[in-house]
């Protein structure tokens, strides 16, 4: 364990040095992780394992493409203001981790991915810097968190106990990392979220419907989070 501290000690001081969120640490670190929090007064922080996407050169000039486009400013970084919860619809988590690797979509812009993924047994993937912006839901992207969570095929509400713990510590986490975050909502409460005032979206018409990650699963974070002062919307 002392070993462990000393060389989290360590990977720390060098992000310090390094002077960004943490993407050279994991460029050094390709190999899964397990990561420590910055603040080891915080009991509280899960741990959680990097696996970072592909974050080069391109993938920068596709986030700036896609945040111009669509919220009409060239941004790589975002200001945490929500976390948004989703299901993968695919059933592994390297599925998905393949699926997010690369910088572009087929069509040549931004590839969708999330800040997080998380396995059916809880594991906590983190493929992104948290602040990183990553294209997980229309109209949010330039202010929310996105927690992905392995499951969902067709649309079935299959998600696991593990992974709702593994959310509510995850979130929990993040919401007193950043203290600007006021509001955490599922992938299909999206319309609903728009009263958070947080919605934008300068391309018209680009929307699609979602089920994600489902009623059962969205009723336990509120159960277990809206005492933290954070706003829900009504499963
Ligand atoms: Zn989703």
């Amino acid at each position: 364990m002392e070993k462990n501290h000393w060389a989290i000690y360590i990977l720390s001081l060098s992000l310090l040095f390094t002077g960004c969120n943490g993407q050279a640490g994991n460029a050094a670190t390709a190999s899964d992780v397990v990561a420590s929090p910055e603040n080891h007064s915080v009991s509280e922080t899960p741990a959680i394992v990097d696996k970072p996407i592909l974050q080069n050169e391109y993938r920068t000039q596709l986030q700036r493409e896609y945040s111009l486009r669509h919220y009409g400013e060239a941004m790589t970084e975002i200001v945490p203001q929500a976390v948004v919860v989703h299901w993968t619809g695919a059933s592994t988590v390297e599925s998905t981790y393949n699926w997010f690797y690369k910088p572009n979509y087929s069509d040549g812009t931004l590839n969708v991915a999330s800040q997080f993924l998380i396995g059916r047994d809880g594991t906590i993937y983190r493929l992104a810097p948290e602040t990183s912006l990553c294209r997980h839901i229309i109209g949010y992207n330039w202010c929310a968190i996105g927690i992905e969570n392995v499951g969902g095929n067709g649309d079935t509400e299959n998600l696991t106990e593990e992974q709702l713990t593994a959310n509510i510590q995850l979130i929990r986490y993040l919401h007193r990392k950043y203290p600007t975050i006021g509001y955490v909502f599922g992938h299909y409460q999206q319309v609903e979220a728009r009263a958070s005032g947080l919605y934008r979206e300068n391309v018209s018409g680009y929307y699609s419907i979602k089920a994600d990650p489902g009623t059962w699963f969205m009723r336990g974070l509120r159960e277990n989070l809206s005492k933290e002062g954070i706003v829900f919307y009504p499963e």
